[in-house]
């Protein structure tokens, strides 16, 4: 059975309890690494400067601390070679996969999870935040 590796754990230990039972859920049956939970400011911003999210600081699930966000990536993490650089391959059916198990658990658990891989513009296949989450920032 796959589990969380050193990396995984430190940014899973951030998580809202709600995405803790959902990571360790889907690690029983799909093996991933937990890449972003919690972003402070200063990341929320630098991650907008670099066209990694469209979010302004507190805009984003992965703002309040803890987090209603995850960013997962399958493990092993999917590579394609491009122009002869070796890079993230976002076109990898590993990422279908690795939601579809997601979205399993989370209605077998009862949380309501909206996930980036079903955005509009800007597919997000990483991420998975909490249906609610800014009703639940406004109750803190
Ligand atoms: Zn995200």
């Amino acid at each position: 059975m796959p589990k969380f590796g050193n990396t995984s754990k430190e940014k899973r230990a951030l998580l809202c309890n709600d995405l803790k039972r959902l990571v360790d859920e889907a690690i029983k049956e799909y093996d991933f690494s937990i890449v972003e939970t919690h972003r402070g400011k200063a990341e929320q911003e630098r991650a907008f400067n670099l066209g990694f999210s469209k979010a302004h600081f507190m805009q984003s699930a992965h703002n309040p601390c803890p987090a209603y966000a995850v960013d997962v990536y399958p493990y092993p993490t999917p590579k394609v070679q491009h122009n002869g650089v070796i890079e993230l391959d976002s076109n990898s059916a590993e990422w279908d996969k690795m939601i579809s198990v997601f979205k399993r658990k989370a209605q077998e658990l009862g949380i309501k999870i909206t996930c980036g891989i079903d955005f509009k513009s800007f597919k997000d296949k990483p991420h998975i935040e909490l249906t609610d989450w800014k009703e639940r920032v406004k109750k803190i």
